[in-house]
């Protein structure tokens, strides 16, 4: 078994797009897991059946027991989050801004206490393709990265029987990011031509080469400003990146998405012909991986 993540050093490059259409073209048993969960879309291309759904609960946030408030405003003085508000005599946690530091614990023991907080759900879903494990981030809440976690944990229940554990990562650079490649044998990035793209590229290949997964790199979109792929290609060359995608733009991507199918289900057109070639090279990359080990 392989784990292989689809990252992006930002949003928009087209990786969860890329994402599901290697969900239908790469062979053997495969597992997916969504940990993009602040914007988990890949559900919309894969068209899963939803089996079971899990709570998360995120970091503790603090809860005013009224019933021991004797409304003396200590609590608002010292929260230095602007979390506590009043409402006439009754103080109460505002969840979204409270940071759970439980200063405000310390200075009223009595009245309020640290509980653990629902900040989303996990869901378990089965696809045509293999099952598939996503998330679903309360808005406004934090610890994503927690989320992914927990994502990757459940998925990883199920990857000891499959070929190929393919994970659709979250764009950046943060937490999120980190808690997704790590445990990954390889990463693929998907970027894009643009000042933007190649700045953002370079941060993520920084934070990937500190996981020791195999980079390799793929360009969306690279037909739009060919001065800037050349860049791109020109950087991956002196840091020996393979680039082994190059994918056109094709307003057949946007009827795809639109219509909630990978664009490798909508004919022949370019975009599809070129993520066909990329599977290609990548089925190349997970048969030499899985030799040398
Ligand atoms: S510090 Fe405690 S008693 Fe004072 S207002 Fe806050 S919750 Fe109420
Ligand atoms: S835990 Fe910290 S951030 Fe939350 S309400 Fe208490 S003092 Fe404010």
């Amino acid at each position: 078994m392989i784990r292989l993540a689809v990252i992006s050093g930002k949003g928009g490059t087209g990786k969860t797009m890329i994402t599901a259409a290697l969900a239908h073209l790469l062979p053997g048993s495969l597992v997916f897991a969504d940990c993009d969960v602040d914007a988990a879309n890949l559900e919309l291309l894969l068209n899963p059946q939803l089996i079971r759904t899990e709570p998360f609960m995120g970091m503790k946030t603090a809860v005013i027991d009224t019933a021991f408030c004797t409304q003396c405003d200590k609590c608002v003085e010292h929260c230095r989050f602007g979390a506590i508000e009043r409402d006439g005599e009754k103080y109460q946690v505002n969840p979204l801004r409270c940071e759970g530091c439980a200063v405000c614990v310390h200075v009223c023991p009595i009245a309020i206490t640290m509980q653990p907080r629902q900040t989303g759900e996990i869901k378990y879903s089965e696809t045509a393709q293999g099952p598939l494990v996503h998330a679903r981030l309360v808005p406004g809440a934090g610890n994503s990265g927690l989320l992914v976690h927990a994502v990757k944990k459940t998925a990883m229940e199920q990857d000891r029987y499959c070929d190929l554990f393919l994970i659709d990562g979250p764009p950046g650079t943060g937490c999120p990011l980190i808690s997704t490649i790590s445990g990954t044998d390889i990463v693929l990035i998907v970027t894009e031509p643009s000042v933007s793209g190649l700045h953002d590229l370079k941060r993520v290949v920084a934070v990937c080469r500190q996981f020791r997964s195999w980079i390799l790199v793929a360009i969306n979109r690279f037909d739009l400003e060919q001065s800037l792929t050349d860049k791109i290609q020109t950087w991956c060359g002196e840091e020996n990146i393979p680039v082994i995608g190059m994918i056109p733009f094709d307003p057949a991507v946007i009827e795809s998405v639109r219509r909630g199918v990978p664009v490798t289900d909508s004919g022949v057109t370019p975009a599809a012909q070129a993520i066909q070639i990329l599977a290609t090279h990548l089925e190349q990359e997970l048969m030499d991986l899985g030799k040398k080990r």
